[in-house]
């Protein structure tokens, strides 16, 4: 069975991503202007494998892919060894960061553990271009942008539900083996 067959020309990214329409917007970090009780209470109140950081809210233009697995480790370590990192400690993934007030408790600079450049594509993409690329490059996980704007995400298991539904067969069967 050949993976390109399941899509018509008609599936496109859009189909496919999340959020779905009526679902809560896509959770996302901005570069700056967190905190590290911010991060850490989305990590325990959300169970994605990762976040889309953008520059702001209002711009969802994005930045970078961090794991939230990294983000764990990351703030985990920095509690226990960097001095001055408290719940109040602001959270950077910029490059460079704004002088600090001298009172002000030290910062957490977390650009190390971002994916600078996630793979995205157009939620116009072709999904049959999508799948391809997925395999081609043995992706997790991929975002979608319409103009520039960060729109949704999609991942591998997103897209073997899909092919699921619509050849109704065991998932696993049909993609990735
Ligand atoms: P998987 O799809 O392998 O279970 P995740 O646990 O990361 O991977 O994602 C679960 C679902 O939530 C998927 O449908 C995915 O598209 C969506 N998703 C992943 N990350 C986010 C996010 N940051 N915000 C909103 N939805 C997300």
């Amino acid at each position: 069975l050949e993976a390109k067959e399941e899509f018509t020309h008609k599936t496109l990214a859009m189909d496919v991503m999340r959020p779905r329409r009526n679902d809560p917007p896509l959770t996302v970090l901005t570069q700056d202007g967190l905190k590290v009780e911010d991060v850490e209470t989305l990590i325990s109140e959300t169970t994605y494998s990762g976040f889309p950081v953008v520059v702001s809210r209002e711009s969802q233009r994005l930045v970078g892919f961090v794991l939230k697995r990294d983000l764990v480790i990351s703030i985990e370590n920095a509690r226990k060894r960097q001095d001055g990192i408290v719940s109040s400690s602001d959270i950077y993934f910029t490059e460079h960061i704004p002088p600090q007030p001298p009172s002000s408790p030290a910062t957490l600079k977390l650009r190390k553990v971002m994916d600078l450049s996630p793979f995205t594509v157009t939620d116009h993409t072709a999904m049959e271009i999508v799948v391809d690329i997925f395999r081609k490059l043995g992706l997790r996980q991929c975002l979608v942008t319409h103009n520039g704007r960060l729109l949704g995400i999609i991942t591998k298991k997103d897209i073997l539900k899909h092919m699921a539904q619509v050849v109704n067969q065991d998932p696993d069967s049909i993609l990735f083996n």
